[in-house]
């Protein structure tokens, strides 16, 4: 079997699969904006899958060259295979996020029970982002938390 002949077939496959999902977006109508990640990996592979088709067609008709037919196929094939990847990926993380939010729910509700430490200067008030003994601001000695002053 030819390699192209290969290639076309996986092409075929993937618009078979990817079909009745862009024929159900287009026949509700207007869009509605989606903003998620999983949304816009969905619409950019669309939009691969469409330049293939158009790419075919135009082969087909005699429009364009093969080497630039075949050189393009490869990068929409290339770009499928990464948004599919990147898909994936992003499915697996999206399971992920109800475990990642708890976790950080958590993490949150800690640092709140904790007390804040303060590096804000008594004299100018400046707030220090970073444990210093200065102030950064005026110079000033700071107060270290926990302990005591000399
Ligand atoms: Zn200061």
């Amino acid at each position: 079997m030819l390699p192209s002949i290969a290639v076309l077939i996986a092409v075929g496959m993937a618009v078979y699969v990817v079909w009745p999902l862009l024929s159900a977006e287009t026949a509700g109508g207007p869009l509605p904006l989606d903003v998620t990640v999983l949304g816009d990996l969905k619409r950019r592979r669309l939009v691969v899958y469409d330049n293939l088709k158009d790419l075919e067609f135009e082969y087909q008709s005699g429009k364009i060259a093969r080497e630039d037919y075949e050189a393009l196929r490869t990068n929409y094939l290339g770009e499928a295979a990464g948004l599919m990847a990147a898909t994936q990926e992003a499915e697996q993380l999206k399971q992920d996020d109800a475990v990642v939010e708890r976790e950080i729910a958590a993490r949150r509700a800690m640092r709140k029970s904790q007390p804040k430490i303060e590096y804000k200067c008594q004299a100018c008030g400046y707030e220090n982002p970073l444990p210093v003994k200065f102030c950064g601001e005026c110079g000033a000695r700071l107060a270290v938390p926990g302990k005591k002053q000399g």
